[in-house]
């Protein structure tokens, strides 16, 4: 291993990270994190710090796995490589896919189709939404519809439905016909509703009116998250996905549920539509479903869907798909993570863990003005909203959120920054103490304000 100027150096010089100013690293150093223990990471100076961020909402199960980190490395020896397009296939990824519809049974998905990450399984969910109303003979049913504050990756198609126009502007114009409908923010939002059952229903309102508008048989697909992540953990009310799945049956729109954060245990329950009550048409995997230890993703298609693929001629062909789809070592970290999440009942674990960091959360909320809204308590998700005028709600400034985080980690937590927003998804397996020592990190940050 190189010295750690060497590496504090090169990464300056040579290293452009996403989402991030390539100009930036030469004057704030990133976080070099050298190793990682348990719910614990650990960087260049050798501080230890619990990773309340679960590396980027995907470490589910922690960073010390055997089970996981022994099944991607026999399958290393095993097949390293081979790819499942039309023609081939491997073991490996056959047992995956198996072990992904076991899973995913009671959500009524039963087939899987592999991709590399998040954003990849976002663009193929698009597309075969519109490929399958095509099938249908209703080729004119191409737009989609999505929320404000919505998160769904950065290929074209994920940009298009995202909610946030930071991940939007610069790379316009994006792909047309996509239309943006509301969040299901309570703190803020255009009908001034502070209720959530109610704005639940103004949502759906409005998600009438623009398919009324742009007319029913234009629209393909309405995807969202079930709790919004990276927009700020937005936990819309329990009546909200049912709305949208009413609303979509309604109008013969397939009902997408982006379940790259939620899925897994995250929100408490296996997924986030099952959370809410809610079968979609399709979902989109990854994060969690190998806990960060190998990058995959996944399509997965409820029978509804499927068989209009399956009982169409040439036509019914997927002309898209990656290089590392079904990739059998990624495939391998597929089965073992999802018998290691159920072997430790995680979605158990993110519950009482969530409700304690949430309740903690809201007792420093009475401690610090400068927290203007809490959301959580359903799982291992939490935003913290700073404001820098509590009644006049105003977005906290940058360089205090930086201060506030860095106060954080010096004290022992990793969190994440997002606008002015403080986010948290630890990893699923973390104990109570660990909890505990978030928020007590959490309290000298609000302190450092
Ligand atoms: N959808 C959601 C809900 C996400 O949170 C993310 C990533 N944060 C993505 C899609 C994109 O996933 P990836 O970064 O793996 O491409």
């Amino acid at each position: 291993m190189k010295d750690d100027n060497f590496l504090r150096e090169m990464n300056a010089r040579h290293l452009w990270h996403p989402m991030g100013h390539p100009g930036d690293a030469q004057k704030n150093a990133p976080k070099i994190i050298k190793g990682a223990e348990g719910v614990e990471i650990i960087d260049l100076d050798g501080h230890r710090a619990v990773d309340a961020v679960g590396g980027l909402w995907c470490v589910n199960l922690g960073y010390s796995n055997d089970a996981v980190k022994q099944a991607i490395s026999d399958q290393l020896w095993e097949l390293p490589y081979y790819s499942a397009f039309a023609g081939t296939s491997n073991p490996a990824a056959i047992e995956a896919s198996y072990a992904v519809q076991e899973f995913f049974a009671e959500d009524g998905m039963s087939r899987v189709f592999f991709t590399s990450g998040g954003s990849d399984s976002v663009d193929t969910a698009l597309r075969m939404a519109r490929q399958y109303h095509r099938l249908r003979g209703e080729p004119t049913r191409t737009k989609f519809l999505s929320l404000k504050k919505g998160y769904h990756g950065t290929h074209w198609g994920g940009a298009s439905v995202n909610g946030n126009n930071r991940f939007r502007i610069t790379y316009e114009p994006l792909l047309p016909g996509c239309f943006h409908l509301p969040s299901p923010y309570t703190y803020r939002n255009p009908f001034n509703e502070t209720d959530p059952a109610k704005l639940a229903e103004n949502i759906a309102a409005a998600m009438v009116d623009e398919i009324e508008f742009q007319d029913p048989s234009t629209i393909a697909a309405f995807i969202m998250e079930p709790i919004q992540g990276a927009g700020g953990v937005i936990v819309p009310d329990a009546s909200f996905m049912k709305h949208m799945r009413e609303v979509c049956d309604r109008y013969g729109i397939l009902l997408i549920s982006d379940e790259v954060i939620c899925g897994f245990g995250r929100t408490g329950d296996w997924t986030g539509a099952r959370h809410w009550g809610v079968k979609p048409d399709m979902m989109t995997v990854a994060k969690g479903i190998t806990s960060g230890y190998f990058p995959v993703g996944g399509v997965l298609l409820s029978d509804k869907v499927a068989d209009v693929f399956e009982s169409a001629g040439p036509e019914g062909s997927i002309w898209t798909g990656y290089t590392y789809s079904a990739h059998p070592v990624g495939a391998a970290a597929v089965v073992a993570c999802l018998s290691e999440t159920q072997r430790l009942d995680t979605k158990s674990n993110a519950a009482a863990r969530g409700t304690q960091l949430y309740d903690g959360v809201c007792k420093l909320a009475e401690k610090y003005d400068i927290i203007g809204d809490v959301r959580g308590g359903h799982g291992l998700m939490t935003g913290i909203e700073l404001v820098s005028d509590r009644a006049a709600k105003t977005p906290m400034d940058a360089e205090t959120m930086k201060r506030v985080h860095q106060t954080a980690y010096e004290a022992g937590a990793m969190v994440r920054l997002g606008a002015h927003n403080i986010l948290m998804s630890p990893p699923l397996t973390i104990t109570e103490a660990e909890v505990d020592r978030i928020i007590a990190a959490l309290d000298k940050g609000f302190a450092a304000a």
